[in-house]
């Protein structure tokens, strides 16, 4: 991505990143690209190594802290880190999801109750969770966004429970974004088309979507990961101070597509 100032005296924290192919990482170098500061999370020990290779990459160095965003301790000493490190922070980026591989190869009706409520308490619940954390950091406003798919609104084959756990992801972006909006807090969404990643691998018939995707969508192609993170950029940047509670959609237009 270019190199701009957009994000230049911001500070903020990515959670998400895995591997190179996270979406998050792709957002976290337009983000450092832009100017901005970051912090970072992994999920456990066995990806730390991961994240801290990526991350000293980076030309600044950058405060790293665990966080499984099911541990309430977890989420409450984020908070704290950030808080010693940063002072405030200006954005944060929820980039994670995971639901049971077997429930996102089952037809729907066999979901499991334990399946549901993990797929829930991860991908949507914790958006709440960070965010609730985050506010009081957010001392001059802030930006934060999460990334969603088009499996909330629509039935997209073996997407399944965590399509329903998108759609309170995107309704949690619309009540929070009421919520927090008199601090200057802004909430949104970024609905990726599908990309390549550990995540996306765990969907059935994964290839075929992405096939189905370059065919039919507008611009012909799938969308890059540095596109989506060049919307990241703008809604952590005073250039989007106008919107909150929106789902963006940066999926070469395939939504839009009828017959
Ligand atoms: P990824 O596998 O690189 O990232 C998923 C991240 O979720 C990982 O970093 C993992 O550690 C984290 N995670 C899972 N459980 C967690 C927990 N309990 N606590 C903390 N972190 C946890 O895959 P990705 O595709 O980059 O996914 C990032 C986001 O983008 C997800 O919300 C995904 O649903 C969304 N998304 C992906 C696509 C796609 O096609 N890849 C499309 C639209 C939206």
């Amino acid at each position: 991505m270019t190199k701009t100032n957009l994000l230049q005296g911001k500070k903020g924290v990515v959670l998400g990143v895995a591997n190179k192919r996270s979406i998050a990482w792709a957002i976290s170098k337009g983000m450092s690209d832009a100017g901005a500061e970051l912090a970072f999370t992994y999920q456990n020990e066995k990806l730390k190594g991961r994240v801290e290779d990526l991350v000293s990459t980076l030309p600044a160095e950058c405060p790293l802290f665990p966080c499984d965003v099911t541990d309430d301790e977890q989420v409450a000493a984020l908070g704290e880190g950030l808080s010693r490190n940063f002072g405030s922070i200006d954005f944060l980026v929820h980039c994670l999801a995971f639901a049971n591989r077997e429930d996102l190869e089952c037809g729907f009706s066999q979901t499991s109750r334990e399946g549901y409520l993990l797929a829930q308490e991860v991908s949507s619940y914790s958006l709440t969770a960070v965010s609730r954390m985050a506010a009081p950091l957010m001392k001059d406003g802030g930006s934060i966004q999460t990334l969603t798919y088009l499996g909330s609104e629509r039935a997209v084959k073996n997407y399944n429970v965590m399509g329903v756990a998108k759609a309170a992801l995107e309704s949690s972006v619309r009540y929070l974004a009421a919520d927090l909006g008199e601090k200057g807090i802004r909430v949104n969404a970024i609905s990726a088309g599908p990309i390549n990643t550990l995540a996306a691998r765990g969907i059935s018939g994964f290839t075929d979507i992405l096939g189905q995707v370059a065919e039919r969508a507008p611009l012909k192609r799938n969308v890059e990961t540095e596109e989506v993170a060049g919307a990241a950029v703008f809604l952590a940047s005073d250039l989007s101070s106008g919107i909150t509670g929106e789902v963006i959609y940066v999926d070469c237009g395939y939504n839009i597509v009828g017959l």
